[in-house]
């Protein structure tokens, strides 16, 4: 089975791409973490991406066709994947079309996460995830059931993200709404798009998407 999740910064896309992941043994894409591992390595892409990161711009589409491109073919993708964080731009929806006609592949559903821009502004807020095995968590919607110690691995480190800071939020919202937003009724005409009450608690939207794909 080979998903998106489609939605806003902060909408529950990693979530409950981990949860999927963890449910249905499908390998989790997710862009932004390839892309913060590839800054934090220092390598060529990293040292492209770093600034762009920071200002909540999109990477050119190129650069991001190519690295999912890569990925799609290594051979752990075969058993089916979700995508979180890519398409991003309807050059880069069309783009993943080719990739996966080229394939034989096909996408079973495009899953979007529906959330008020004011809800998103509170979950970036009080997002932070594990340092050691990057588990994510929330000040206040998803603490670690043992205050400061990972629920996954067990590490007493968290990080926050840079670009969560309120002065970039926006900018990434902007980007969302305008670059983004217009996948929807992309995927919307090819009768692949799933619309789910993203605003839900994080175990209902898992109960809808369930849903979702016993009908897909
Ligand atoms: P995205 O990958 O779409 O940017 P995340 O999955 O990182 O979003 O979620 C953003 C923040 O909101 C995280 O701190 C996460 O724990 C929290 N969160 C995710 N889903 C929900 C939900 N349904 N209700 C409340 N908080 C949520
Ligand atoms: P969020 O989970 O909050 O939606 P991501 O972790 O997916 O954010 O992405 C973080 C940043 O990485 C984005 O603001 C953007 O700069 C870059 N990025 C990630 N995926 C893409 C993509 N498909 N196209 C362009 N830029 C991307
Ligand atoms: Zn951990």
């Amino acid at each position: 089975m080979n998903l998106i999740l489609l939605g806003p910064p902060g909408a529950g896309k990693g979530t409950q791409a981990q949860l999927l992941k963890d449910r249905r043994g499908l390998v989790q894409l997710s862009t932004g973490d390839m892309l913060r591992a590839a800054v934090a390595s220092g390598s060529e892409l990293g040292k492209t991406v770093k600034s762009i990161m920071a200002s909540g711009g999109l990477v050119p589409d190129e650069t991001m066709i190519n690295l999912i491109a890569d990925r799609i073919a290594q051979p752990d993708c075969a058993k089916g994947f979700i995508l979180d964080g890519f398409p991003r731009t309807t050059r880069q929806a069309e783009a993943l079309d080719a990739m996966l006609a080229a394939k034989g592949l096909k996408l079973d559903g495009v899953i979007e996460l529906k959330v008020d821009d004011a809800a998103l502004v509170e979950r970036i807020s009080g997002r932070y995830s594990c340092a050691k095995c990057g588990a994510g968590y929330h000040d206040s919607y998803k603490k670690p059931k043992k205050a400061g110690i990972c629920d996954s691995c067990g590490a007493e480190q968290f990080t926050r993200r840079e670009d969560d800071k309120a002065e970039v939020v926006a900018s990434r919202l902007e980007a969302y709404h305008r670059q983004t937003a217009p996948l929807l009724p992309y995927y919307k005409a090819r009768g692949v798009l799933r619309t789910v009450d993203g605003m839900a608690g994080i175990d209902e939207v898992q109960g809808q998407i369930e849903k979702v794909l016993a009908g897909a």
